[in-house]
C-alpha cells in the first residue's frame, strides 16, 4: 500500500519523476493538470471551462478537481495506493482530499516536496514547449504556487507527512533522494 502526493512548483520535475514511481512500484498516477489537459483535447464542457483558466495560469475551481478526484480515487487500480501529481493545490482540496480517504478507509502516508529554485525552473521551462509554458505564464503560476499552494506545505508538515527532496540533479539522483525519502 503506497499512497503518496507529489508536491511542488510547476517544473519541479514532479510529472517526470511520478512516472519513475509509478512504474516501480504498480500503482497509479493521478496527474489533475493531465486530466485537464485531456478535458481541454476532447471539448468536453469541463475542458471549455478550464482551457481558459490553465492558458491564463491560474487555477482550475476547487469544486471541479476536487471532483475529478473524489470519482478517480473509487476505480479499482487505486485498491493498492495512488500517486497524486499535481492534487492538491490548496487548503481546500487537502481537506477533501482528506475526507474523501477517510470515506475509503485510507491514508496518505508521504507528501513528497520537490525543492527548486525559481531560477531552475525557469530555464527547464523554456525547453518543453508546453501550451502555458510561455514566460509570463510560467511567472504566473509560480506567482499562484507561492500564493495557493505553498501554504500546503506547513499543513503537511504538522501532519508529520510531508519529505522534502533536493529536485536539483540528474534523474536517477532525484528519483534516488524520493526513494529514500519515503523508506523504500
Ligand atoms: P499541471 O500539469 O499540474 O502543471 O497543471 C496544469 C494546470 O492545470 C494548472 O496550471 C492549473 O490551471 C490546472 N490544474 C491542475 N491541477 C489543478 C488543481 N489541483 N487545482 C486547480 N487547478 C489545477
Amino acid at each position: 500500500m503506497m499512497h503518496l502526493v507529489f508536491f511542488g512548483p510547476p517544473g519541479a520535475g514532479k510529472g517526470t519523476q511520478a512516472q519513475k514511481i509509478v512504474s516501480d512500484f504498480g500503482i497509479p498516477q493521478i496527474s489533475t493538470g493531465e486530466i485537464l489537459r485531456a478535458a481541454i483535447a476532447s471539448g468536453s464542457p469541463l475542458g471549455k471551462l478550464a482551457g481558459p483558466l490553465m492558458a491564463a495560469g491560474k487555477l482550475v475551481p476547487d469544486e471541479l478537481v476536487i471532483g475529478i478526484v473524489q470519482e478517480r480515487l473509487k476505480e479499482a487500480d487505486c485498491a493498492n495506493g495512488f500517486l497524486l501529481d499535481g492534487f492538491p493545490r490548496t487548503i481546500p482540496q487537502a481537506d477533501a482530499l482528506d475526507a474523501a480517504l477517510q470515506k475509503l478507509g485510507k491514508k496518505i502516508e508521504h507528501v513528497v516536496s520537490l525543492e527548486v529554485p525559481d531560477s531552475v525552473i525557469h530555464e527547464r521551462m523554456k525547453g518543453r514547449g508546453r501550451a502555458d509554458d510561455s514566460p509570463e505564464t510560467v511567472q504566473k503560476r509560480l506567482d499562484v504556487f507561492r500564493q495557493q499552494t505553498a501554504p500546503l506545505k506547513a499543513h503537511y508538515e504538522k501532519l508529520g507527512l510531508l519529505r522534502t527532496v533536493n529536485g536539483v540533479g540528474t534523474l536517477e539522483e532525484i528519483a534516488a533522494g524520493i526513494r529514500k525519502s519515503i523508506g523504500r
